[in-house]
């Protein structure tokens, strides 16, 4: 137990050498879910990565304001380590499957979702489920996909399909990222940052070449 622990925390000292472990997270409410259910979902999702060894910072941002443009009060940067996650109040029309949640992995890959309708239906008709708890899990489970770079499933959290099982263990904290999960995390975090800082030293090398 102690000898975990120590291990753990040498690898967090290393790794916060390298980068720093943390991602922020806009969560647009598009659903409407009640806001203590939101803020539930982003505890447990937040302690899902905290185990994994990395903070999570959420930033709860009102509904996109067409008529604000680019000034909206939650703005994209393209800060690596920022990702957005929407909670949609339909179920999209070009996908026919019944995924609780998706993510975009193609190009920043930096854009997940849940499908709201789907995770309150499947709390409704099953006791012992919780929209909180379902709904942290589908975001820590989109948000590695992410991080991964990936659709791959695996053990855990990450299984491509949950069971009876696996809901009721979401509720009591026993559904999470594997050891190897949270490493290739970690890895693949400290990846991302550091081809954001080598672009963005490039492009500060291309502008200083430009004649002003
Ligand atoms: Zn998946």
């Amino acid at each position: 137990m102690n000898n975990n622990g120590w291990i753990f925390g040498l690898v967090l000292v290393a790794s916060a050498a390298a980068a720093p472990m943390q991602i922020t997270v806009q969560v647009f409410n598009n659903a409407n879910a009640p806001q203590l259910e939101v803020r539930q979902a982003e505890r447990e999702a937040g302690w899902m990565f905290q185990e994994a060894g990395i903070a999570v910072r959420w930033i709860e941002c009102p509904p996109y304001v067409r008529e604000r443009g680019g000034d909206q009060v939650c703005k994209e940067t393209s800060d690596p380590g920022l990702f957005v996650f929407l909670i949609n109040a339909a179920e999209p029309p070009e996908r026919s499957d019944t995924a609780l949640g998706f993510a975009l992995t193609q190009g920043l890959s930096n854009h997940a979702a849940a499908v709201y309708p789907r995770i309150v239906a499947l709390t409704a008709h099953n006791s012992g489920y919780q929209d909180s708890s379902l709904l942290g899990s589908v975001m820590a489970h989109e948000l590695a996909h992410l991080l991964f770079h990936s659709t791959r499933h695996g053990e855990g959290i990450m299984k491509p399909v949950w069971s009876h099982r696996d809901y009721q263990a979401m509720a009591q904290r026993r559904l999470t990222f594997s050891a190897a999960q949270a490493q290739t995390l970690r890895t693949m975090l400290t990846a991302r940052v550091a081809s954001a800082v080598k672009q963005t030293g490039e492009t500060a090398a291309t502008a200083n070449t430009r004649p002003e």
